[in-house]
């Protein structure tokens, strides 16, 4: 039995951030001997595209299936510690000789890697956008919907729509909710400090401009400058600038007789 007889070593990680998974899914199989004997034929495959001097020793090899398997070698390459070249070798059964299949600079353990991509989108937060700056909203964003499916009054919107009128997108339950939530739980919500100290609330205050819409009723915007001027309004958030707030009674100064020193005489 010539044609099984090496035991496989260790694969090299396919991430190097994996130390759960230290020697790899095929740590013990038997190559065909084909395979197993090809770790020249697979050398001189990488040296005949890379530096023959950044293919390093032999690290082991790696079972795919019955009739493939990957040598290892290790990389000596600048910026690349810890990498490894993984050449398949193929063969069927019966062959004389292996062929090579594909080979690729893969990285190993303990190898400098990047850090998972982040789409831009989910990169993105709050308070990001600065002037001139463009920020579409992500395909299928789950907070619009278009127009002419959720409207605030259907009846209106489809003869909007149907006018060309309107928005080609409204928010959409999720987005209101969301929305809803941020607001509730801002500083200009009714668990805020500033509302729980408040002598009363915004709806019931004179500067509380309600908004138009499904979201009507718990919110609106203050229209007081020296307060949350601007700013979405929970109608339970309140201030002390509210409409009808008054002084308390003997808050302040006394109220002293202006005294003008212009009508003395000085004698020198
Ligand atoms: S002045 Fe104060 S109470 Fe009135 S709407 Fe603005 S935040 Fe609300």
């Amino acid at each position: 039995m010539d044609d099984v007889n090496a035991s496989v070593v260790s694969r090299p990680h396919s991430s190097a951030a994996d130390p759960a998974d230290p020697v790899g899914p095929s740590a013990a199989a038997d190559v065909p001997a084909v395979l197993a004997q090809a770790i020249d034929l697979a050398r001189a495959a990488v040296c005949e595209v890379a530096d023959p001097a950044s293919v390093g020793e032999h690290l082991g090899m790696v079972a795919e299936d019955e009739w493939a398997a990957s040598h290892r070698f290790a990389a000596h390459l600048p910026g690349y510690r810890g990498w490894e070249w993984n050449v398949v070798v193929a063969g069927c059964p019966g062959a004389g000789s292996a062929t090579i299949s594909e080979f690729a600079l893969l990285p190993g353990r303990g190898a400098l890697l990047a850090p998972p991509w982040v789409p831009w989108e989910d990169r993105i937060d709050a308070g990001d956008l600065s002037p001139g700056d463009i920020l579409p909203p992500k395909e299928h964003d789950e907070r619009l919907v278009p127009g002419s499916v959720e409207a605030d009054v259907p009846d209106v919107e489809d003869i909007a729509t149907g006018l060309g009128l309107g928005r080609k997108q409204v928010l959409s339950v999720e987005g209101r909710a969301a929305a809803a939530e941020r607001w509730l739980t801002s500083d200009f919500g009714p668990d805020s400090r500033m509302a729980k100290a408040a002598p009363g609330a915004c709806h019931d205050c004179g500067f509380y401009l309600p908004i138009a819409g499904p979201l009507g009723h718990s919110f609106g915007v203050c229209g007081n400058e020296y307060s949350a001027d601007g700013h979405v309004v929970h109608a339970r958030f309140g201030c002390g600038a509210h409409s009808d707030s008054a002084l308390p009674t003997g808050a302040g100064s006394p109220l002293y007789q202006p005294y003008d020193d212009g009508i003395l005489d000085v004698d020198a």
